[in-house]
Parts: structure tokens; sequence; C-alpha cells
């Protein structure tokens, strides 16, 4: 007998993991939705990553896709909880005083989006965090952010798919080898044992999600990786409580890549950002650089980014580094996400390319994918992620 689904799910990483959810609480109870990957569940970017849960305030549309996901990671942890949500918010650190005058800037724009953000004269930073450097001329604190650990997070996003359509099905190291068509569109997902009837598939596969679109044919997603370097120090030694990050971060991570993506020479860069762990540990990133799936450690730039690290906060230079490992970002050409439909191929779905933001906007991606396969209105405006924008 043939195995059916109404849709198929791609990829168990976080973002798979948050359309099958929301899916299932959108879909009418007792759909089948099946949710297949060739790995583990959260073994690729999503677990190799950090966990900050970021609000962005550069324009209205960002902060409004940024700050529902964010409330959205609240309430799972109100519903079902069990993956390390730590709400510490965030402090943008600045070592220059050119940074620093980005303290006001940023502030103000938090402002303009009905929010709030409080600058810290060096004694509230100070209290605030006993660890730094006792030299830094203060900091922007924002209390809205926080941290989870993704790999649980993916755990709990499943549960509550589960709890809400028992008829979700869930199947790791299952690997999609081809999706079929017909006049139709979508007919089939082929995996290496065997054949799924279905007419709707949703293509979740972050850095491999331009692979499985190649087995379509048609235009290419415009998805490249972007290598990420990280530490993680040993339990119990982090010397602060707060998601930190440099100022400078969102000039280095948000703004225009300087280099052709789709080149790999690039020399790369950093900005440092610190993520107390809920064993006491601290996790150390991040840096950037665009060369293809590599995904060897590169030691000098991970060192630069843990000088930075130490710079801001002494006490790391004594806490033991026990574990080192790159992650690569899923980067879409044009720096925003593809959610939605692939018009080049009826019932073809995508949710990628999240770049460094994919575990803060997984929530909100599986709404609004929810939303827009259900046929209903969505929460924000989803106009600029969809996928048509890239001419499929
Ligand atoms: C160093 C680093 C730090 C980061 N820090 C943060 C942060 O602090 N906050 C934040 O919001 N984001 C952060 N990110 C970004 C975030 O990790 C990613 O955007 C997110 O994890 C992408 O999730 P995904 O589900 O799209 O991809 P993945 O997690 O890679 O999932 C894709 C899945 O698809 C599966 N797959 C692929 N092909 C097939 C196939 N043919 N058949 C079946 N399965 C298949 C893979 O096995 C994989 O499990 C960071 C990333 C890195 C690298």
């Amino acid at each position: 007998m043939v195995e059916t689904a109404e849709v198929v799910v791609v990829g168990g990483g976080i973002i798979g993991c948050a359309v099958t959810w929301q899916l299932a609480n959108l879909l009418p109870a007792g759909t089948r939705i099946v949710l297949l990957d060739r790995g583990p569940i959260a073994g690729g970017t999503s677990g190799s990553c950090m966990g900050h849960l970021m609000v962005t305030p550069d324009d209205a549309r960002e902060y409004a896709f940024t700050h529902e996901s964010v409330r959205l990671w609240r309430e799972l942890q109100e519903q079902q909880g069990g993956f390390d949500y730590n709400p510490t918010g965030a402090l943008y650190l600045a070592d220059t005083d050119e940074d620093a005058a980005m303290f006001p800037v940023l502030q103000q724009q938090f402002g303009a989006c009905g929010d709030h953000a409080d600058v810290l004269d060096r004694k509230q930073l100070r209290e605030l965090e006993p660890g730094l450097a006792a030299d830094l001329p203060g900091a922007l604190f924002y209390p809205g952010d926080g941290v989870v650990l993704p790999m649980l997070a993916c755990g709990a996003m499943l549960r509550a798919a589960r709890q809400a359509n028992p008829n979700v099905v869930v199947r790791p190291f299952t690997a999609v080898v081809g999706v079929d068509c017909d006049a139709r569109g979508v007919s089939a997902v082929r995996t290496t044992p065997a054949t799924i009837a279905t007419r709707a598939v949703v293509n979740c596969c972050g850095v491999y999600a331009p692979e499985l679109q190649r087995t379509l044919g048609g235009p290419p997603l415009p998805i490249v990786p972007r290598a990420g370097n990280l530490a993680i120090t040993g339990h119990h030694v982090s010397p602060v409580r707060t998601q930190l990050l440099e100022i400078s971060y969102l000039r280095f991570a948000h703004g225009a890549a300087k280099v052709d993506p789709t080149r790999t020479d690039d020399p790369g860069g950093h900005a440092v950002n610190m993520q107390p762990q809920s064993h006491g540990g601290c996790l150390i990133g991040s840096t950037r650089q665009f060369r293809g799936m590599d995904r060897t450690l590169n030691p000098a730039l991970l060192r630069r980014s843990l000088q930075r690290a130490q710079r801001y906060a002494p006490g790391l230079a004594a806490a033991p580094i026990v574990r080192t490992w790159v992650g690569l970002r899923p980067y879409s050409l044009d720096k925003h996400p593809l959610i939605g439909p692939w018009p080049a191929v009826p019932g073809l779905w995508v949710a990628a390319g999240h770049e460094g933001l994919g575990i803060s906007l997984a929530p909100i991606t599986g709404r609004l994918l929810a939303e827009m396969f259900t046929g209903r209105p969505t929460t924000i405006d989803a106009t600029a992620w969809l996928p048509a924008r890239f001419g499929a």
C-alpha cells in the first residue's frame, strides 16, 4: 500500500519543526503531516548555532517580524517549556566612541517601533554585569530578547505539534531523494526506503534547500552557506549572565555582505556575541565567512573572536574552552528568508534562507507558512518574504 500525506515537510531543523508545529495547529486535527530528515532532528545548522532570540528594530516590518516571533517563543515556553528558555534581554556593548554613538540611534529605533531600550552608564553596566571590563563606556540594554537551546526547542515544537494533531509523523534518518510531479504539480516525495503520495511539500532544508529544489528543475533557489565558528566554555565559569553582543554586530551581521556571497575566497570577519548557557557555560561567537559547504574550523578567525570576547569579559581568559565547531548559515542572496509557495511548481512550498536569525524567526515563519497554506490572512504582511520575488 502506498503511504499518503496531506503535506510532507522536508528538513527537521528549527524551521521544519516550526512549520510542522504551526501546520498541526491550523490544519484540521487528523490531517496527516509527515516530517522527514535525512539525519537526526536538529542535526544541521540548528544543532550547530547559538540561540539568541533577537528583536531587530531596523524598520517597522523587521520589528513586527522578529517581535511577533519572540512573542510566540514565549507562548511555546508557557505551553511546553523544556528548552532552556532564558529571558536575559540583550546588552549591546561598545569599545570605541564611534560604536558608543550607536546607542542612542538604536534606542531611538526601538522607540520608533513603540518599544524601549535603556542606555546604561558605566556604573549601571557594572551593576548589571560585574564580570565585564571596568573601562567599558556603557551599553544599551534591550529587555525583550532571550536565549534558547535550539536542539531542545525543536523537540518542544514537535511535542506541541503532536499534541495538536496525533497524526503528525516525525521520521528522522529518511532522506528525500526526489519530488515527483504530474500535470497538477507535486504528486509524491521519494525517500530512500519508499514513496509518499502527496500534493504538498515544504522545503525546509536550510543550506541544502537548493539541492532539493534542483531535483525539480526550474530556477535555482538563491541560498548559499555562510560559515560561523563557535566556541563554548566548560560549565559554571561564565562571567556573564546576559546575552551580550558588540553593537558593531548590527553593521556586520545585518548590513549587506561586503563580498560576493557566491565566491569562496572571502577572508571573513567577526563581531563578538556571548551567550550564557543554562549549565553556566558561555557560548562565544560569531564569525562570518563565505566558503561553500566547508565546515572545518578557521582557527585564526575564531581566535580573533575569542580575543574580542576577552576584551569585554576578561574572566573568559581563564575559562577552559571545551569545544569548538562550525555551523553554516543559510544566506539568501537578498538577505531575506523565503516563506511561501514556489509558483513554478504547484504544491511546492519553501521556508528557508534565514541566515543568522533562523532561531529567532522560526515560530513566525511556521505561522506565516501555515496561514498561507490554509488560505488564512497572515498575522503580519508577508509579501516581502514570498519566494516569487526570485522569479519562480
Ligand atoms: C554560528 C551560528 C550562530 C547562529 N546564531 C543564531 C542565533 O543566535 N539566533 C538565531 O536566531 N539564529 C542563529 N543562527 C542561524 C540559525 O542557526 C539558522 O538560521 C537556522 O538554524 C536554520 O534552520 P533550518 O531549519 O533552515 O536549517 P537546518 O537546521 O540546517 O535544517 C535543515 C535540515 O534539512 C535536512 N535535509 C537536507 N536535505 C534533506 C533531504 N534531501 N532529505 C531530508 N532532509 C534533508 C538536514 O539534514 C537538516 O537537518 C546561527 C547560525 C550559525 C551558523
